[in-house]
C-alpha cells in the first residue's frame, strides 16, 4: 500500500529556468523545512553552488505531501544541474526516477539544454510533466512557449502547469499533477534485493554513503550486502532518507530512494552504476548500470608542493566517488614533477573540480591548459591517443592527426543567425542544418572541432548574441585535421607543460599571442628571460622579459593602505601558485595562457 503512494521524479531544465527554485517551493509547500530554515536554492548545499548560483550536484530529498484526495504521498524529488558539463548527473538521476518535471522559462522558451535533458528523460521512458515557469516576468509569453514545447519537443503541453516559482504561483497544481500523472514505482517487495547506486559521497565518520533507488526487495541495517559488479561485501550499518537532513529509517523497500551506509572504506568497491544485492538471497543479475562517460578534455593537475602527491591522489579518489565522470591517471612532467592527467566533461567541470580540490581537500594545485584527446597515426593501423600535447610525436614521426568533432546545436533569435554563422565558420565549423523553432528563433547545427568549442567558442557566442544563444553538443567522432604542436621555451628551455596543439592556419598568430601573454604574466628576474614559441626546431615567435628592477608595490601612488594590503595579499597568494621551472618562476596563470584568444 505504501508503494502506491510513492512518486519518484527528477526536475530537469536548461540552466537558470528555475529548477532549484521550484524545488524550494515544493519543500515549503510540503512543510519539509521550517520557515526559519528556508533559504533560496536550499538544495544547492555546496559552498561553490551557492557562490555561483548554479547546481552542480543532483540532490535527492524525500517530502510528504497531503493531496486533495486526503491521502499522504511520499515524493522523492531529485533536483539536477542544467549545464551541459553536468549532464551525467542528470542521466544518473533519471535512471532512478519514474517521471520528470520539465521546467521551461516562459520568457526564453525551449533552449539547447531543454532539448538535451528532455530527450534523456524520454529515452528513460519517463512520464514528462511540462511546467512553464516565470510567468510573472513582463517578457513572459506562456502560450507561445506551450506551442513551442509541443512543436519542438513533441510532447502534449495542453495541461502544462503555468507557474511562477518566485511568486509561488502554480505550485499546488504541480503537486496534484505529480500525484495524478507520475506513475507509482513498480517493484517486487518479495524479490531478492536489487538497489541501483546512482550517487555517492565520502563521509569521514561513516565511510562511503550511497544514494540508491531500491528496485526490488528490501534492505535494512544488519543485512549483508554485495556489490554485484565489484564483488565487495559489507554489512549495512544505517539506511535512511534525506529530507533534506538525514533521517534514519528501519528499512528501505522497493520503490524507495534513500541512502545506505555500511562502513565502506574502500572507495573502489562502491561505484555509482553498480547494483547492491543481499548476500543470503542474491539477485540473479545486476540492473543495467550507466553508460560510462568519456571525458572531453584533459588537463594536468600537479601539487605545488611535490610532497603532497599522495594527498592529491586520495583527494581525487574521494572526489571521484561524488563525481562519477571524473577520471585521472598519474603523469610526470619535466617542468612540474609528479601529478595526474585528469579528464573532465568540459571547462566548467574542470573549474569546479579544481575548486573543490582546493576547498574541500585543502590542495594547492598547478593546472595545465585543457586539451582534447588527439589521435596520431603512425601508420594506417597504428594509432596513439594523445591527451597531453607535450606527448605529441614530432611531425616527421606521424602520418596524420585526427581530432574529436562535435555536433553542436545553437538556439538563437533570428537576428543573430548571421553572427553565429560567421563565428562558427571562423572556428572551423561545417554547417549542417538550420530549423525554425518559431517565427523568431532558429536551431542552427554545425559540425565543429571540440578543441575550438573549449577554446573560447562559448564566450564568443554569448558576446556576439548579447547572451541570447544557447549551446549544446555531443561528440560525433574523429576527423583528420591539419594540426601541429607548438612548444614554448623559457630562457632557452622547453617547458613541456606549456606545449599546445593548434590548426596550422592559427599557428603563427597563437605563437605570437602566447609569447606576448607570457611576457606579461611571468615575473621578472634579475636577468633577461627570452620567451619563444617553436614548431620543432623552428622559432615562430618570441618576446623578452626584461630584467627586474623595482618592488611592484612601490609603483602604486596611492595613500590607500587597504589597496596596498590587498595587492600584497594577492601577490602572496599568487606566489604560492608558482612553480620554479629551471631558473624561471612560472605562475599558475601562465599555464592557462594558451586559452586566451587575444
Ligand atoms: P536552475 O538553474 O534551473 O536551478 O534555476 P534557479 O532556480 O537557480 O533560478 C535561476 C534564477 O531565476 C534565480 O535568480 C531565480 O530567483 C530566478 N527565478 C526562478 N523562478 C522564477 C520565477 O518564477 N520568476 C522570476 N522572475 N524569476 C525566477
Ligand atoms: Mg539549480
Amino acid at each position: 500500500a505504501r508503494q502506491s503512494h510513492i512518486r519518484n521524479f527528477s526536475i530537469v531544465a536548461h540552466i537558470d529556468h528555475g529548477k532549484s527554485t521550484i524545488s524550494d517551493r515544493i519543500l515549503e509547500a510540503t512543510h519539509t523545512v521550517t520557515e526559519r530554515e528556508m533559504q533560496d536554492q536550499l538544495l544547492d548545499t555546496m559552498e561553490l553552488e551557492r557562490e555561483r548560483g548554479i547546481t552542480i550536484k543532483m540532490n535527492a530529498v524525500e517530502v510528504h505531501y497531503q493531496a486533495n484526495d486526503g491521502e499522504t504521498y511520499i515524493f522523492h524529488l531529485v533536483d539536477t544541474p542544467g549545464h551541459v558539463d553536468f549532464s551525467y548527473e542528470v542521466s544518473r538521476s533519471l535512471a532512478a526516477a519514474d517521471g520528470a518535471i520539465l521546467v521551461v522559462d516562459a520568457a526564453q522558451g525551449v533552449e539547447a539544454q531543454t532539448l538535451a535533458n528532455v530527450y534523456l528523460a524520454i529515452e528513460n521512458d519517463l512520464e514528462v510533466l511540462p511546467v512553464i515557469n516565470k510567468i510573472d516576468l513582463p517578457a513572459a509569453d506562456p502560450e507561445a512557449v506551450r506551442t513551442e514545447i509541443e512543436d519542438v519537443i513533441g510532447i502534449d503541453a495542453s495541461e502544462a502547469v503555468m507557474a511562477s516559482a518566485k511568486k509561488g504561483i502554480g505550485i499546488p497544481e504541480l503537486l496534484e499533477q505529480i500525484v495524478a500523472k507520475i506513475p507509482a514505482p513498480e517493484g517486487d517487495l518479495e524479490a531478492p534485493l536489487q538497489a541501483l547506486i546512482f550517487d555517492s559521497a565520502y563521509d569521514s565518520y561513516r565511510g562511503v554513503i550511497l544514494t540508491v533507488r531500491v528496485k526490488h526487495g528490501i534492505v535494512k541495517p544488519g543485512d549483508k550486502i554485495r556489490f554485484m559488479n565489484s564483488g565487495a561485501e559489507y554489512e549495512v550499518t544505517e539506511v535512511g532518507v534525506n529530507s533534506p537532513h538525514a533521517i534514519k529509517r528501519d528499512y528501505l523497500m522497493a520503490g524507495d530512494i534513500g541512502y545506505i551506509a555500511a562502513s565502506i572504506k574502500n572507495i573502489r568497491d562502491a561505484r555509482p552504476g553498480d547494483t547492491i544485492t543481499n548476500v543470503q538471497r542474491p539477485a540473479a543479475e545486476p540492473l543495467p548500470g550507466y553508460q560510462p562517460m568519456t571525458p572531453m578534455v584533459y588537463s594536468g593537475l600537479y601539487p605545488t608542493d611535490n610532497s603532497k602527491y599522495n594527498d592529491l591522489r586520495e583527494a581525487l579518489e574521494k572526489l571521484q566517488l561524488n563525481d562519477a565522470s571524473l577520471e585521472f591517471e598519474p603523469e610526470t612532467s619535466q617542468a612540474l614533477g609528479f601529478g595526474f592527467r585528469t579528464g573532465f566533461l568540459g571547462l566548467l567541470h574542470m573549474d569546479v573540480i579544481q575548486e573543490r580540490l582546493e576547498r574541500e581537500f585543502d590542495m594547492e594545485l598547478i593546472t595545465t591548459a585543457p586539451s582534447v584527446t588527439y589521435h596520431a597515426y603512425q601508420a594506417e593501423d597504428e594509432m596513439i591517443e594523445v591527451a597531453n600535447p607535450s606527448e605529441m610525436p614530432d611531425a616527421g614521426q606521424i602520418k596524420w592527426i585526427e581530432e574529436p568533432y562535435v555536433h553542436a546545436q545553437i538556439i538563437v533569435p533570428n537576428d543573430y543567425v548571421g553572427a553565429v554563422m560567421e563565428l562558427a565558420q571562423r572556428k572551423r565549423g561545417e554547417f549542417d542544418t538550420m530549423d525554425y523553432l518559431d517565427a523568431n528563433r532558429v536551431n542552427v547545427k554545425y559540425h565543429m572541432p571540440l578543441s575550438e568549442i573549449i577554446f573560447d567558442f562559448f564566450d564568443k557566442l554569448k558576446s556576439s548574441t548579447r547572451g541570447y544563444a544557447s549551446l549544446d553538443y555531443e561528440v560525433e567522432g574523429y576527423r583528420k585535421s591539419d594540426l601541429i604542436k607548438i612548444d614554448v621555451l623559457l630562457n632557452g628551455d622547453k617547458v613541456d607543460a606549456l606545449s599546445f596543439i593548434v590548426h596550422k592556419d592559427f599557428a603563427q598568430e597563437r605563437g605570437r599571442i602566447i609569447t606576448a601573454k607570457l611576457k606579461q604574466i611571468i615575473p621578472r628576474r634579475n636577468f633577461e628571460i627570452p620567451v619563444q614559441a617553436a614548431i620543432g626546431a623552428k622559432i615562430i615567435a618570441r618576446s623578452t622579459i626584461k630584467a627586474f628592477r623595482k618592488d611592484v608595490t612601490s609603483k602604486i601612488h596611492t595613500g590607500d593602505p587597504d589597496r596596498r594590503a590587498k595587492l600584497l595579499d594577492k601577490q602572496k597568494r599568487g606566489k604560492k601558485r608558482m612553480k620554479s621551472v629551471g631558473t624561471v618562476d612560472v605562475p599558475q596563470e601562465a599555464f592557462m595562457a594558451v586559452l586566451r584568444a587575444e
